[in-house]
């Protein structure tokens, strides 16, 4: 292993110098060949992180709040000014094609653009005279050192959901970036470093379940942000919130778009594919299944079908390639597995994804868009998250069935319906019990100054990321009543304070 192929961990405003025990392969999804290594932290690196985050915390907690606005508004700057830099850095180990890493990347700046408004964000309440001579006032404080732990499938802007957040608060970061993308991460610490943040307020550790485990257990981690599979966000939830810290954990999801007769299906089929098939179907807001409620099935399978074989499927760095490979053989195996377990329960098979033509490095990971149709509830085509290029379509025969089918349905992250009745859009943003609704949207991903969180199986804990909820989660709130004495002051009183 050569130091240049070698990605480390980056702590107290540099990149670690010791020797790690383990390493993992990171892989050109494109040609299948391992471009680099990647350290697996010990327990010890783990600690050694967040001790140095402890450290900065302590003088970062004191910062102005102008002093921080400052330090955001130069990262903001900076990842502007770098972004295709990072997005090229995303396509080489992720796989997705460079527009919609560069997609990704612009999301990322518009959470730090929100949080470059933290002075205005943590203004806190003030009531004068709340008792006689008696102010009563809250502040909002940092919580200390934090944890963040994210996916492969959005190495640089799930990272920015929360990092830019809670160093704004005044947190210092641990993040534990996917094992399987590492280098994003890297590149956006030396950004904020070359912003002027001091070192170690945000410190990244790379590795797999040992550094994910120190985190869940360090005493001196106050809190946890985590995305990833529903498995794992469930055991972070649970091991998190059991050492008693304040954890938000996202996790997976299979998003249902719900066509109405009324539908324009022209544009419900390009929204299908758009949002089925963009980034290989590895995105938590992809659309995975279609309901197409009764009479429009035929006609709208045929024109999702009449789409798929004209999609680009090639290497994401060819300015071409409209779909990219998947981020490791072993998950492209898992996938494609699901079009022979579909067709074993009867699914149909409408588009087979292995037989799409394929413009990249013979060893890539690639797989191209799958469409079953006629896909029912109890298949694991439906019941399970693919995380991959196939698209599921189940038939309904009426809205009051669509609604039950996805309001049973185990995760809850987002969903969209498409309808030209305004009627039967409100009715359905009332009634779906999901998080993020689109109408005429496929991926209804909020912006920046909501937040982004789903219901039931997709989030575990009650803070959504980013956004009002993300200021929340990293900070807690002190009410201070205060009273100066004047000349009249005096006395003793035993009683429980009252309000007069
Ligand atoms: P993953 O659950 O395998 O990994 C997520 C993180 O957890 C990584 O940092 C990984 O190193 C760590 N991890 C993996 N196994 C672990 C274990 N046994 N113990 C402790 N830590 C472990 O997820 P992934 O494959 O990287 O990402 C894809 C998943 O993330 C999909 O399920 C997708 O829906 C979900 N996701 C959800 C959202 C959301 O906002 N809800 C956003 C993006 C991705």
């Amino acid at each position: 292993m050569t130091e240049t192929s070698r990605i480390t961990h980056w702590i107290g405003g540099k990149p670690w110098s010791g020797t790690a025990q383990r390493h993992g392969e990171v892989f050109d999804p494109a040609t299948g060949s391992v471009a680099s290594y990647v350290d697996f932290a010990a327990e010890s690196e783990v600690d050694l992180a967040v001790e140095t985050a402890r450290a900065a915390w302590r003088s970062w907690r004191g910062a102005s709040l102008t002093a921080r606005a400052n330090v955001l508004f130069s990262f903001r700057e900076l990842l502007n000014s770098r972004k295709s830099e990072l997005a090229a850095i995303v396509t080489a180990e992720h796989g997705k094609v460079l527009s919609d890493a560069a997609g990704e990347v612009q999301r990322a700046l518009e959470a730090v653009e929100f949080a470059c408004g933290i002075p205005q964000l943590l203004k806190g309440g003030f009531s004068e005279n709340a008792s006689t001579r008696v102010d009563v006032y809250s502040i909002q404080q940092s919580l200390g050192v934090v944890g963040v732990i994210s996916p492969f499938n959005f190495p640089a802007m799930v990272p920015l959901w929360f990092v830019p957040n809670a160093i704004a608060c005044g947190n210092a970061v641990v993040l534990k970036p996917s094992e399987k993308d590492p280098s994003a991460a890297n590149f956006i610490a030396e950004l904020w470093a070359e912003a002027g943040l001091p070192e170690g307020v945000l410190n990244v550790v790379h590795g797999d379940k040992v550094a994910v485990d120190r985190l869940l257990e360090h005493p001196e981690v106050k809190a946890i942000s985590f995305v990833g599979s529903t498995p794992i966000a469930k055991y972070v939830y649970g091991r998190g919130t059991a050492s008693g810290k304040r954890v938000q954990a996202l996790g997976g999801a299979k998003n249902h778009m719900v066509v109405l007769p009324d539908a324009d299906l022209d544009l419900a089929a390009d929204a299908a594919v758009s949002a089925g098939f963009g980034s290989a179907g590895e995105r938590c807001m992809a659309v995975s299944v279609v309901v197409a409620v009764d009479p429009v099935g035929n006609e709208l399978v045929a024109k999702i079908a009449q789409r798929m074989p004209g999609l680009k499927v090639g290497d994401g760095r060819q300015a071409d390639s409209e779909m990219g490979p998947l981020v490791t053989a072993v998950h492209r195996d898992k996938v494609a597995s699901y079009l022979d377990s579909g067709v074993a329960e009867g699914a149909e098979l409408v588009v087979d994804g292995r037989a799409h033509p394929i413009n990249g490095g013979e060893q890539g990971f690639w797989l191209g868009p799958t469409l079953f149709d006629r896909v029912r509830p109890e298949m694991s085509v439906y019941t399970d998250e693919i995380f991959g290029p196939v698209l599921s379509v189940l038939r309904c025969p009426s809205y009051d069935a669509a609604v039950e089918l996805v309001n049973a349905n185990r995760y809850g992250n987002g969903t969209a319906i498409f309808t030209n009745d305004g009627g039967a859009a409100r009715r359905y943003q009332n009634e779906i019990e999901v998080g993020m609704v689109g109408v005429n949207v496929p991926i209804p991903v909020p912006v920046s100054y909501y937040s982004f969180g789903g219901w039931k199986d997709s989030l575990f804990g009650d803070s959504h990321a980013y956004g009002p909820e993300g200021v929340h989660f990293f900070t807690r709130t002190k009410v201070v009543t205060s009273r100066w004495l004047d000349p009249s002051h005096g006395g003793i009183n035993l009683g429980f304070p009252q309000n007069t």
